[in-house]
Protein backbone atom coordinates (compact mmCIF):
# COMPACT_ATOMS: atom_id res chain seq x y z
CA UNK A 1 0.00 0.00 0.00
CA UNK A 2 1.31 3.43 -1.26
CA UNK A 3 0.88 6.16 1.45
CA UNK A 4 -2.17 8.66 0.18
CA UNK A 5 -2.95 11.06 2.40
CA UNK A 6 -6.99 12.31 2.59
CA UNK A 7 -5.72 15.82 1.29
CA UNK A 8 -4.80 13.12 -1.85
CA UNK A 9 -7.50 11.38 -1.97
CA UNK A 10 -9.90 13.96 -1.98
CA UNK A 11 -8.00 15.65 -4.58
CA UNK A 12 -7.63 12.23 -6.81
CA UNK A 13 -11.61 11.99 -6.88
CA UNK A 14 -13.01 15.32 -7.37
CA UNK A 15 -17.36 14.88 -6.74
CA UNK A 16 -17.12 12.19 -5.04
CA UNK A 17 -18.57 12.13 -1.46
CA UNK A 18 -15.25 10.59 0.45
CA UNK A 19 -16.17 10.00 4.49
CA UNK A 20 -14.82 7.96 6.75
CA UNK A 21 -16.83 4.86 5.97
CA UNK A 22 -15.85 4.30 2.31
CA UNK A 23 -12.20 6.30 2.45
CA UNK A 24 -10.53 2.92 2.55
CA UNK A 25 -12.46 1.81 -0.31
CA UNK A 26 -10.92 4.54 -2.64
CA UNK A 27 -7.77 4.46 -0.99
CA UNK A 28 -7.82 0.67 -2.38
CA UNK A 29 -8.58 1.69 -5.52
CA UNK A 30 -6.31 3.89 -6.18
CA UNK A 31 -3.86 1.25 -4.84
CA UNK A 32 -5.20 -1.35 -7.85
CA UNK A 33 -6.88 -3.30 -4.84
CA UNK A 34 -10.26 -3.99 -4.17
CA UNK A 35 -11.70 -3.43 -0.29
CA UNK A 36 -14.64 -4.66 0.79
CA UNK A 37 -15.87 -4.08 4.20
CA UNK A 38 -15.32 -7.45 6.51
CA UNK A 39 -16.36 -7.60 9.83
CA UNK A 40 -13.86 -8.26 12.56
CA UNK A 41 -16.57 -10.21 14.58
CA UNK A 42 -18.52 -12.00 12.38
CA UNK A 43 -16.11 -12.18 8.91
CA UNK A 44 -19.51 -11.36 7.08
CA UNK A 45 -18.76 -9.60 4.19
CA UNK A 46 -20.26 -6.41 3.16
CA UNK A 47 -20.58 -3.59 -0.05
CA UNK A 48 -21.08 -0.63 -0.16
CA UNK A 49 -19.23 0.31 3.50
CA UNK A 50 -20.95 0.83 6.30
CA UNK A 51 -19.94 1.59 9.89
CA UNK A 52 -21.92 -0.92 11.77
CA UNK A 53 -22.08 -4.48 10.40
CA UNK A 54 -25.40 -5.50 9.02
CA UNK A 55 -25.90 -8.47 10.80
CA UNK A 56 -24.29 -8.64 14.09
CA UNK A 57 -23.86 -4.94 14.81
CA UNK A 58 -20.38 -4.50 15.32
CA UNK A 59 -18.15 -1.38 14.96
CA UNK A 60 -15.61 -3.51 14.52
CA UNK A 61 -14.87 -2.93 10.45
CA UNK A 62 -12.14 -3.91 8.82
CA UNK A 63 -11.31 -3.36 4.66
CA UNK A 64 -10.27 -6.41 3.11
CA UNK A 65 -8.60 -7.51 -0.08
CA UNK A 66 -11.14 -9.36 -1.99
CA UNK A 67 -9.63 -12.24 -4.80
CA UNK A 68 -11.80 -10.62 -7.06
CA UNK A 69 -12.99 -13.92 -8.32
CA UNK A 70 -16.75 -15.05 -8.87
CA UNK A 71 -19.56 -14.96 -11.21
CA UNK A 72 -21.86 -12.90 -13.41
CA UNK A 73 -25.37 -12.41 -11.31
CA UNK A 74 -26.44 -9.69 -13.29
CA UNK A 75 -25.73 -8.55 -16.52
CA UNK A 76 -27.11 -5.39 -18.69
CA UNK A 77 -26.29 -3.17 -21.95
CA UNK A 78 -26.64 0.14 -21.85
CA UNK A 79 -27.46 1.94 -25.22
CA UNK A 80 -26.61 5.34 -23.43
CA UNK A 81 -25.66 6.63 -20.56
CA UNK A 82 -23.60 9.64 -18.66
CA UNK A 83 -20.18 10.63 -20.46
CA UNK A 84 -17.57 8.76 -18.73
CA UNK A 85 -14.03 8.72 -19.74
CA UNK A 86 -13.01 5.50 -21.36
CA UNK A 87 -16.93 4.50 -22.29
CA UNK A 88 -18.58 4.69 -25.43
CA UNK A 89 -22.10 3.91 -26.14
CA UNK A 90 -21.27 2.69 -29.94
CA UNK A 91 -21.05 -0.56 -28.93
CA UNK A 92 -24.10 -1.26 -25.98
CA UNK A 93 -21.77 -1.00 -22.75
CA UNK A 94 -21.41 -3.96 -20.19
CA UNK A 95 -22.42 -3.99 -16.61
CA UNK A 96 -22.34 -6.79 -14.58
CA UNK A 97 -23.22 -7.23 -11.22
CA UNK A 98 -20.83 -10.10 -10.00
CA UNK A 99 -20.84 -12.19 -6.92
CA UNK A 100 -17.81 -12.72 -5.24
CA UNK A 101 -16.49 -16.02 -4.22
CA UNK A 102 -15.67 -14.90 -0.55
CA UNK A 103 -19.87 -14.83 0.12
CA UNK A 104 -22.97 -15.74 -1.39
CA UNK A 105 -24.57 -12.27 -1.92
CA UNK A 106 -21.30 -10.70 -1.71
CA UNK A 107 -21.79 -7.94 -5.33
CA UNK A 108 -20.25 -5.92 -6.37
CA UNK A 109 -20.89 -3.81 -10.00
CA UNK A 110 -18.64 -2.82 -13.33
CA UNK A 111 -17.92 -3.34 -16.64
CA UNK A 112 -16.47 -6.38 -18.65
CA UNK A 113 -13.92 -5.88 -20.67
CA UNK A 114 -11.87 -8.17 -23.17
CA UNK A 115 -14.86 -10.16 -24.26
CA UNK A 116 -17.85 -9.45 -27.16
CA UNK A 117 -21.14 -8.55 -25.70
CA UNK A 118 -22.81 -11.29 -27.50
CA UNK A 119 -20.15 -13.85 -25.84
CA UNK A 120 -21.35 -12.92 -22.37
CA UNK A 121 -23.80 -14.21 -20.21
CA UNK A 122 -25.07 -14.80 -16.53
CA UNK A 123 -23.02 -17.42 -14.27
CA UNK A 124 -19.94 -16.95 -16.41
CA UNK A 125 -16.54 -17.13 -14.37
CA UNK A 126 -14.90 -14.01 -14.34
CA UNK A 127 -12.16 -12.21 -12.54
CA UNK A 128 -10.64 -8.61 -11.62
CA UNK A 129 -8.34 -6.83 -13.45
CA UNK A 130 -7.83 -2.69 -13.71
CA UNK A 131 -7.72 -0.26 -16.33
CA UNK A 132 -6.97 3.19 -16.25
CA UNK A 133 -9.29 5.47 -16.81
CA UNK A 134 -8.10 9.29 -17.15
CA UNK A 135 -10.36 12.49 -15.54
CA UNK A 136 -8.29 15.25 -14.93
CA UNK A 137 -4.35 15.46 -14.73
CA UNK A 138 -3.91 11.51 -13.80
CA UNK A 139 -5.34 8.01 -14.50
CA UNK A 140 -7.15 6.77 -12.17
CA UNK A 141 -7.49 2.94 -11.93
CA UNK A 142 -10.38 1.45 -12.64
CA UNK A 143 -11.95 -2.39 -11.11
CA UNK A 144 -13.13 -4.03 -13.95
CA UNK A 145 -14.08 -7.89 -14.65
CA UNK A 146 -12.39 -10.29 -17.44
CA UNK A 147 -13.87 -13.18 -18.24
CA UNK A 148 -12.28 -17.04 -17.13
CA UNK A 149 -12.87 -19.70 -19.35
CA UNK A 150 -13.54 -22.91 -16.66
ZN1 LIG B 1 -20.58 -8.85 12.19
Amino acid sequence: MSEITDEQLLERYPGVRIEHDNKAFYRGLLNRTLLMDRCGDCAHWFHPPRPICPKCWSRNIQPTAVKGSGTIHLLIFLHQGPPAPGVSYDTPHPVATVELDEQPGLRFTSTIVGTPNEELAIGQRVRLGWVDRRTGADPKPVPVFERVDS
